[in-house]
C-alpha cells in the first residue's frame, strides 16, 4: 500500500471548470440513439424536432472534439462534454432542431449560453455567445437564429461550444452534425 493516485481537481480550480466537466454523469451510447432515429418510421418529421445538422450557416469546421482532452485553459485532462466549432465573433448561431428555450444566461464555464429542449428527450446547448437573441420560454424553429458566436466565458478564442443531451445524458454531437445529410442516403444503405 502507501501508493495512492489523486485524480481530483485542485480545490481552487473547481469553480472555474465547466459544470458538465465536474463529475462524470452517465453518457448514453450514441450508436443506440442513432439506431433508434434511423428505425423511427417518422424520422423525417423527427429530424426537424431533434438536434440534427450544423448550428451555424456554414461548412463544418471542428476545433475540439467531445471526449477527454487537455483543457486549453485549465491545463489538465478533463472530459469535454461537447464539441467546439470554429466561428468568428458576430456569426449567426442557429438551432439544429425546433424546440423550447429552457434556459439562457451567463456562466463562467459556458459564457453566454442558450439551452433548448427538443422532442424525444433531446437538449442542445450553445455556449460562448457574444449575443443572445431568444428568451426563456420562446419556441424556436429549426434553423432559427438564437444568437451570435463570441468568446464569452472561459475561452482561448471565439468559437461555438455545442453540447447535446438525450434523457439527461451527454452524447457525442459529432454524428448529429451530419444527420441531415445522412437522412438522404438512408434508403441506399444496409
Ligand atoms: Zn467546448
Amino acid at each position: 500500500m502507501g501508493y495512492t493516485q489523486d485524480f481530483s481537481i485542485p480545490e481552487e480550480d473547481i469553480s472555474a471548470i465547466d459544470y458538465w466537466e465536474q463529475t462524470l454523469t452517465p453518457i448514453a451510447d450514441v450508436n443506440d440513439v442513432l439506431k433508434n432515429i434511423y428505425n423511427n418510421p417518422f424520422k423525417e418529421q423527427m429530424l426537424n424536432n431533434i438536434p440534427a445538422g450544423y448550428p451555424m450557416k456554414k461548412a463544418i469546421e471542428i476545433n475540439s472534439f467531445y471526449g477527454f482532452r487537455n483543457h486549453p485553459v485549465h491545463r489538465m485532462t478533463i472530459f469535454h462534454r461537447g464539441i467546439d466549432l470554429r466561428g468568428k465573433i458576430g456569426e449567426s448561431a442557429v438551432t439544429t432542431g425546433s424546440g423550447e428555450i429552457i434556459d439562457t444566461g451567463f456562466r463562467k464555464d459556458l459564457g453566454n449560453f442558450v439551452k433548448i429542449r427538443h422532442c424525444y428527450g433531446f437538449e442542445s446547448i450553445y455556449g460562448h455567445l457574444s449575443e443572445i437573441s431568444v428568451k426563456k420560454g420562446n419556441y424556436v424553429k429549426k434553423g432559427q437564429i438564437i444568437g451570435k458566436v463570441g468568446a464569452t466565458g472561459i475561452v482561448t478564442g471565439p468559437h461555438l461550444h455545442y453540447t447535446l443531451k438525450k434523457n439527461n445524458q451527454y452524447i457525442d454531437p459529432f454524428d448529429f452534425l451530419f444527420l441531415n445529410f445522412q437522412e438522404q442516403n438512408l434508403s441506399s444503405g444496409n
